[in-house]
């Protein structure tokens, strides 16, 4: 008995390890359904733990708190689930909110930020409607987050500053009727892709964004059909 509890503690140290659960956050509680194959693991914060106020950032009591789910990577084949008590704070100033943020994902969606990464990882190989197959999401969920991080790699990760010539083409998705814009960029790495219906829209409010941001000079090739 007393080695089978020092084995759970040392899974429960190495799930801790795995999931970055640092202080004030800690695992209480970790259920492994064979059932579903799922397993939940439940993060709490110690006790007396004081957070900042998302407006004034402020330390801040603690007012309430509730568990907010979030799927994360698989452990194995077991869906994993994220089981966080989310504390609501009291401030002075703004009364009570629910905190900024939390460590393993936003706060208004169902996944964790590494979840989220792999859906981008497998978007890059396979249409949004395999990839919400293969991981048992709901495609259109899965487009809100390849929506989210396609704007937020725009805005912090592209350096479009020596950007000279954009390509501009266009395929059939399946050798049907369905068909992509694609936006390459000689330099900068980059491409995008909008259904048919959405191609001009999307080419010039792509424009106009990098227009706002990075160029001087731009080169437009092909665009009869637009
Ligand atoms: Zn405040």
């Amino acid at each position: 008995m007393i080695h089978l509890s020092k084995k759970l503690m040392e899974f429960d140290k190495a799930l801790s390890d795995i999931l970055e659960v640092k202080k004030p956050w800690f695992i209480r509680e970790i259920d492994v359904h064979k059932g579903t194959k799922s397993v939940n693991v439940f993060i709490d914060y110690e006790e007396r733990t004081t957070f900042k106020c998302p407006n004034c950032e402020q330390q801040c009591k603690v007012h309430d708190s509730r568990y907010r789910v979030w799927r994360h990577l698989n452990i194995v084949d077991y869906r994993c689930y994220l089981n966080v008590k989310v504390p609501r704070i009291k401030c002075d100033r703004h009364k009570v909110l629910v905190i900024g943020e939390v460590p393993w994902g936003r706060l208004n969606i169902h996944f964790t930020h590494l979840f989220e990464q792999e859906v981008m990882k497998l978007c890059a190989e396979m249409s949004v409607s395999a990839v919400a197959k293969q991981l048992g999401e709901v495609d259109t969920t899965l487009w809100s987050i390849f929506h989210y991080q396609i704007e937020q790699a725009k805005k912090k990760q592209l350096n479009f500053s020596e950007v000279r010539r954009i390509c501009v083409d266009e395929t059939a998705s399946k050798r049907g009727h369905n068909y992509v814009t694609i936006l390459a960029m000689q330099i900068a790495e980059m491409c995008c892709t909008q259904p048919k219906a959405e191609r001009r829209k999307a080419l010039q409010g792509f424009i106009q964004s990098f227009l706002n941001t990075w160029a001087t000079l731009i080169i437009l090739t092909n665009l009869s059909w637009i």
